[in-house]
């Protein structure tokens, strides 16, 4: 296993390599049942205005309260970071004008966040990983929404989301390729789902992403950086930083200059296009918020919320190839979700008895992960139960079937026999693999009794038994126990 801080891989233009450097903003919504400051719901999906109380619609003389829930998942997530954990923050007023934002200000933290540095291990293959430094965790609460087009002639805001806790983890400017920023925030949402601070669901926008490019000549300093805003989907990211470090590229080698600015990315077009430049930046004049304290725990409380943290992925996939002895690429499929772990390890200790490992991580993360990918689903949300993967593997173990026939049973589990146990896929269907010697040299016999020519080519070209093999797995209807369809060819070959 290599770790390493970049790997760089230069985008060539006209006057030679460029690097790219991307530093990304990762919006995640808490998971918690009520508002950052206030005890409305935050259940997505209500009916417009449904979930909001007099704080999230900043009724004058209304005060926050923080929600402890939300603070305790912001201190999990900070220990999932490997980060610091500050026990006094502060909260701060940034003042903007917008219309589903109806205090006039959003509550966040600026100078005091509630974590500081950590940093997240991303594996970039099964051997490979580099090291992004998180640079802080800090809390704040997202913005209602605007609705234009539900009529010609005006504009409708929604405020259910309008208070919902938000926790803005900004990474270091440590990625060096779009690559390596989309395995950043796939590991991210990761840890998160892990943690369960955050579903993660990048289409209802409970994760988002603010990505900041800028690009370098190798060994040059930082160059200046433009920040794509509210980028919703990983292969968005990847594609926005690739579209907008050929844009910089191309004014840099036209002597041109970058301006810092705002800009969005466009997926239908391909490119992104300028939002607002640095001048007509807002100017948020932060100020601790009057209407709360700093916020202030003991190492107690982070002890115990230490305590209580699941086994985290890294810590997961080392377990998984010590303990079981699998190869880094099968640890690493099968601990990329908790659920898909949890199947492996339930499916490995099944009924009670304890099956080889290796096998059943063969089985996952091949066939397995092959139906759950052609239906666009995790492992673990496929419908095949531990019990239905522990039958397979113990059907192959006692002989029963062969992993040719593994693969029929599965293809029955994966269409018409659903819900139904291998073993009795196997009867219904008669997979029993033949491993009576008598019928498999039966068929050999008749094999090399109708083709004494292919047999003379076998004795010259040993690489024609795949031939005969073929020939008598067809005749036994795929159930001829592969091993000893080879021993007795051979014998019989002479080869
Ligand atoms: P701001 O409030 O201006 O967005 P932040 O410090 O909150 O500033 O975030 C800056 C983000 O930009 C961080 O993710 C950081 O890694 C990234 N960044 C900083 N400098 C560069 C650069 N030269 N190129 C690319 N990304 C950068
Ligand atoms: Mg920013």
């Amino acid at each position: 296993m290599s770790t390493h801080t970049a790997t760089s891989k230069l985008i060539s233009g006209a006057t030679g390599d460029w690097e790219v450097v991307i530093g990304l903003e990762i919006h995640a919504q808490v998971t918690s049942r009520s508002k950052l400051f206030s005890g409305a719901s935050t259940e997505f999906g209500g009916a417009p205005n449904s979930h909001v109380s007099l704080v999230d619609a900043a009724m004058p003389g209304m005060l926050p309260v923080i929600n402890e829930e939300c603070v305790k998942q912001a201190i999990r997530t900070g220990l999932g970071l490997k980060a610091k954990i500050n026990h006094r923050s502060v909260f701060d007023r940034k003042n903007y004008f917008y219309p589903d934002l109806p205090q006039g200000y959003q509550i966040s933290q600026y100078k005091n966040p509630i974590v500081g540095e950590g940093e997240v291990l991303v594996d970039l293959s099964p051997t490979e990983q580099i090291c992004v430094g998180i640079e802080r965790l800090h809390l704040e609460q997202d913005a209602g929404k605007s609705l234009h087009d539900l009529g010609a002639n005006d504009s409708h805001v929604d405020l259910n989301r309008s208070g919902v806790a938000l926790m803005e983890i900004v990474s270091k400017p440590d990625m060096r390729s779009a690559e390596e920023a989309k395995a950043y925030v796939t590991k991210l949402r990761t840890i998160l789902r892990y943690i369960g601070s955050c579903d993660g669901n990048m289409e209802q926008g409970s994760l988002r992403a603010d990505v900041n490019v800028s690009v370098r000549k190798p060994g040059a300093p930082l160059g200046t950086r433009c920040e794509i805003k509210n980028v919703n989907s990983i292969r968005f990211i990847g594609q926005a930083i690739d579209v907008e470090a050929r844009r910089q590229i191309g004014v840099l080698e036209d002597g041109g200059t970058i301006d810092q600015e705002t800009r969005l990315y466009d997926p239908n077009k391909s490119e992104t296009r300028s939002m607002r430049s640095k001048e007509e930046a807002h100017d948020y004049r932060y100020f601790p918020d009057p209407d709360l304290l700093p916020l202030e725990f003991d190492q107690a409380t982070v002890d115990a919320l230490a305590k209580n943290l699941p086994e985290l992925p890294d810590a997961k996939k080392a377990r998984f190839i010590a303990q079981y002895g699998l190869s880094p690429y099968d640890a690493s499929v099968l601990v990329a979700d908790k659920e898909t772990a949890d199947r492996f390890e339930e499916s490995v200790k099944f009924a009670g008895k304890t099956r080889d490992a290796k096998a059943v991580a063969n089985l996952i993360t091949g066939d397995v992960a092959a139906y759950a990918n052609s239906c666009g689903l995790t492992i673990a949300q496929t419908h095949i139960t531990p019990s239905q993967i522990a039958g397979i593997v113990d059907l192959v173990a006692d002989n029963t079937i062969s992993s040719k026939l593994a693969k029929d049973v599965l293809a029955y589990i994966t269409t018409t026999e659903k819900n139904s146990d291998p073993a009795v896929i196997v009867t219904k269907y008669d997979l029993k693999q033949v491993t009576d010697t008598g019928a498999i040299e039966q068929a050999v016999d008749e094999i090399i009794a109708k083709n004494p020519d292919k047999v003379e080519q076998a004795k010259a070209k040993p690489t024609m038994l795949g031939w005969f093999v073929g020939q008598v797995m067809k005749a036994t209807g795929g159930k001829a126990n592969p091993q000893a369809v080879n021993e007795i060819l051979k014998t019989k070959l002479g080869i």
